[in-house]
């Protein structure tokens, strides 16, 4: 698949990476059809984080199920889905709440809440990546 591959400062790639794969059984797989540039890109692609070289960017996508974890209960194959850039499991006590984007357990950070794709500080994910949990 390709991806869109941070080198450094004010330099990305379009890039061949591996295919996205189920990696644990929560984990759904999209086929993204339509895609655009966010302006928190910005602060990545400006050099302005710690993004490291070789992450890809990109986290406001649109797209079909093409394949689904076991563990997923509210997609099937076929759906249409836009995906926020916020990860959450849905069954922490911040989940449960409704406060989705201060998801205590898709942060691998000890004392930080909330996850999202492609984003510095918050989590290794990728959209060529699948959810760690
Ligand atoms: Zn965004
Ligand atoms: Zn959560």
């Amino acid at each position: 698949m390709k991806a869109v591959v941070y080198n450094g400062p004010r330099d990305v790639t379009v890039t061949d990476v591996d295919d996205a794969r189920i990696e644990r059984p929560s984990d759904a797989i999209v086929r993204i059809t339509t895609t655009n540039i966010c302006g928190s890109d910005l602060h990545m692609y400006e050099g302005r984080t710690d993004f490291e070289p070789g992450r890809t960017f990109g986290h406001e996508n649109l797209g079909r199920v093409v394949e689904v974890g076991e563990d997923v209960e509210r997609l099937q194959v076929g759906d249409w889905v836009c995906l926020p850039f916020n990860i959450a499991c849905g069954k922490c006590v911040n989940c449960n709440r409704g406060l989705t984007n201060y998801c205590i357990e898709a942060q691998p950070m000890e004392n930080m809440a909330g996850a999202a794709y492609g984003f510095a500080d918050m989590g290794p994910y990728q959209r060529c990546w699948s959810r760690r949990r």
